[in-house]
């Protein structure tokens, strides 16, 4: 009987409290309730104030749903007061002028500022302009590009009035669009035509000279003949190479990663490259050393793919090493992967431009390699196949001596 005196009060209070925050006075006929059954009032007042409580709960999920929406877009926004307050910046934005410290950006957040705009921009005049313009015309939709320094960053943005539901101003809404990886594999892009099409012009242009000559005469002196006959197997065969590495370029660009992978003996493979490779030895007096292996080793690997990444390395070997010398390849395997060493006694590679020759076109002596032979291409593709099997290469070098070192997870 105790126990159920005390619910009782309790419902009471709770009823009590129910209609204190719903707002509800105490009307007629609430007070005609029976006062015995306070579960009865605490339905009444829910009853009552359903509708508002929904609303609530709706405003509620508005608020938390923009909020949402806001954290989890990917482009960075503000919102500026008409005068130009900072109201909001969202985590993208945040991050975006943050790079360096994403812990610091909840600071940002939580005291919405602009300065870092000004202090990183390359040009803070056009910054001031813009906001001018903000100002001036502020009904006007507007998009720029903005450089950022420390670290370099592009960014689009697309500025457009804000409005209350009256369709009154009541300030700006800003997006930013991070564009720099963008800007920069056009930047590629761009100098990958120029030097696509600088290469092909110097042989097109030898194989038009060479013409040209025959047809003014060379034709009828037999030694000219031959040796413009000559030049020309040897401009074609070039433009033909660089035709091919840049075909190969683009291929694995567009099927990054796509390696097809099949079981196979990596001794008889190493055994057929060289011998790929032999007569150009051979006719530059280069020893080929073949790997000492006596049992077989199965590798999985992409065959084609990897007989070119020992073709393109054994063939610099032999054309970077004075005749006399040696290019030799060695093979070792370990747990968790296979060690592919292809080394010769050739003029080494200077110091400085180690961390470059994988880069496309890059060649140590443009004027040797022209004169060698060769795109420099060869490295770009033997480092794009060998990431495309999760391995990795290296180079140690000096001169008299190369050796480029790659692993392949077995
Ligand atoms: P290329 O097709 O011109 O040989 P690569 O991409 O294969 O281009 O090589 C890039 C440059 O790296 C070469 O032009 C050359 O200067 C240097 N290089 C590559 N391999 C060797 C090597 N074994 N010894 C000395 N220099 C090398």
């Amino acid at each position: 009987m105790k126990n159920i005196k005390r619910i009782q009060n309790q419902l009471n209070y709770l009823s009590e409290y129910a209609k204190r925050i719903a707002g509800v006075e105490n009307t007629e006929e609430s007070k005609e309730v029976e006062p015995k059954d306070p579960l009865l009032k605490i339905n009444e007042v829910l009853d009552i104030q359903k509708d508002e409580i929904f609303k609530l709960t709706k405003n509620e999920i508005n608020r938390i749903d923009l909020e949402s929406v806001t954290n989890s877009m990917s482009e960075g926004l503000i919102i500026y007061s008409m005068d130009l307050e900072v109201v909001m910046i969202n985590p993208a934005l945040a991050q975006m002028l943050m790079p360096a410290n994403p812990r610091g950006t909840g600071r940002l957040i939580l005291n919405p500022d602009d300065s870092l705009f000004f202090e990183r921009c390359n040009r803070p005049d056009l910054m001031t302009k813009f906001q001018r313009a903000l100002i001036n015309d502020p009904t006007i939709p507007r998009s720029d590009i903005l450089e950022l320094k420390n670290p370099k960053q592009i960014l689009k943005r697309y500025s457009s009035p804000l409005y209350d539901r009256k369709h009154n101003q009541i300030g700006h809404v800003i997006i930013y669009h991070d564009i720099t990886a963008e800007m920069e594999v056009e930047e590629l892009r761009k100098d990958f035509i120029t030097n696509a099409s600088h290469e092909l012009r110097t042989p097109v242009t030898s194989i038009k000279l060479l013409t040209e000559s025959l047809m003014s005469g060379a034709k009828d002196e037999p030694e000219l003949l031959d040796e413009f006959l000559k030049d020309l197997a040897l401009e074609v065969d070039r433009m033909h190479q660089l035709v091919n590495d840049l075909l190969d370029i683009a291929r694995l660009e567009a099927n990054k990663n796509t390696v097809e992978i099949s079981s196979f003996d990596v001794k008889s493979l190493i055994f057929e490259s060289l011998s790929t490779v032999q007569p150009l030895a051979k006719s530059r007096d280069i020893n080929l050393e073949f790997p000492k292996i006596n049992e077989s080793m199965i590798i999985k690997a992409d065959r084609k793919k990897l007989r070119q990444v020992f073709i393109n390395l054994v063939t610099n070997g032999v054309k970077f090493t004075p005749s006399g010398g040696t290019v030799s390849v060695t093979v070792e395997k370990s747990d968790s992967d296979y060690e592919f060493n292809v080394s010769d006694t050739g003029i080494g590679i200077p110091e400085e431009d180690q961390a470059h020759i994988f880069d496309k076109f890059y060649r140590v002596n443009k004027e040797r390699s022209r004169v060698i032979g060769g795109s420099g291409l060869g490295l770009t593709i033997v480092k794009q196949i060998i990431e495309a099997h999760h391995g990795s290469i290296h180079v140690k070098s000096y001169p008299g001596s190369t050796t480029f070192t790659f692993r392949i997870p077995s």
